[in-house]
């Protein structure tokens, strides 16, 4: 039975005032039938992990460095995010992939790494809108799964979130039929590649404009376990219905 997961990436978004919204969530939620994790931006990590650590809300990154260390200006590593108290990262973001031209390569090292660090790799793959429009959507997305997802990924290690990059702060949203679709494809081919066993375990999130107005019929497609939320998940008043359609 895979545990269902409400993920919040805060991106490039909050100083430390948004750390209230933390401690909202958190008298609102005390014991949730679900986990959540919340990915605010590196500054943050250490003080966020604070403010959570007497409730169930975890911590997450949304990058590391594939180097355990080193000359990387401006990097974080994995270790360092686990020294703030993550416990999670996200890696390969369509917004990563295409500010910082990372390719899945890039992706599948710098899981690699934050496996062996001991973080839960958060990886995303998606389709851009021409992609789709085309019909390459299963294409694209066997060929980010093959290349981004290392062989050593469990069902603790990794969650994949499908994130459809024109449906990405857009409030455009996949009918309710394409994503099944593509999370039944992820399903059938994560249990061809490391066995039915790991396949079944690893928790499929949907990310992209998902809102408290659409949670409900979103997280009633098999095989979507919860959502990887973006813009609503920066009020604690928006993100909270979220959860709440998630238990
Ligand atoms: C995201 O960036 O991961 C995301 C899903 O954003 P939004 O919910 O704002 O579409």
């Amino acid at each position: 039975m895979r545990r269902k997961l409400a993920a919040g990436n805060w991106k490039m978004n909050g100083t430390s005032a948004a750390l209230a919204e933390l401690n909202t969530l958190a008298s609102i939620h005390p014991t949730p039938d679900v986990d959540i994790l919340i990915c605010p931006p590196a500054p943050l990590l250490s003080r966020a992990a604070d403010a959570t650590a007497q409730s169930q809300i975890t911590i997450g990154g949304q990058d590391c460095h594939a180097a355990v260390s080193g000359a990387h200006t401006g990097d974080t590593s994995a270790d360092m995010l686990l020294d703030a108290g993550a416990t999670a990262v996200i890696l390969g973001h369509s917004e990563r992939r295409e500010d910082h031209d990372e390719r899945n390569e890039d992706v599948r090292a710098k899981a690699r790494t934050a496996m062996n660090a001991g973080l839960v790799t958060v990886i995303c793959l998606g389709e851009s809108l021409a992609q789709r429009v085309a019909a390459n959507t299963l294409d694209i997305i066997a060929g980010q799964m093959s290349g981004s997802i290392p062989d050593q990924a469990t069902g603790e290690n990794l969650v994949i979130a499908y994130e459809p990059i024109w449906a990405i702060g857009t409030g455009m949203v996949p009918t309710l039929e394409q994503i099944a679709e593509v999370h039944d494809f992820i399903r059938v081919r994560l249990e061809r590649r490391f066995g039915e066993g790991v396949g079944r375990s690893v928790r499929l999130l949907y990310g992209g404009s998902v809102k408290p107005s659409n949670a409900a019929e979103i997280f009633a497609v098999p095989n979507v376990d919860g959502a990887l939320v973006g813009g609503a998940s920066l009020k604690a008043a928006d993100f909270s219905p979220i959860i709440t359609a998630l238990e």
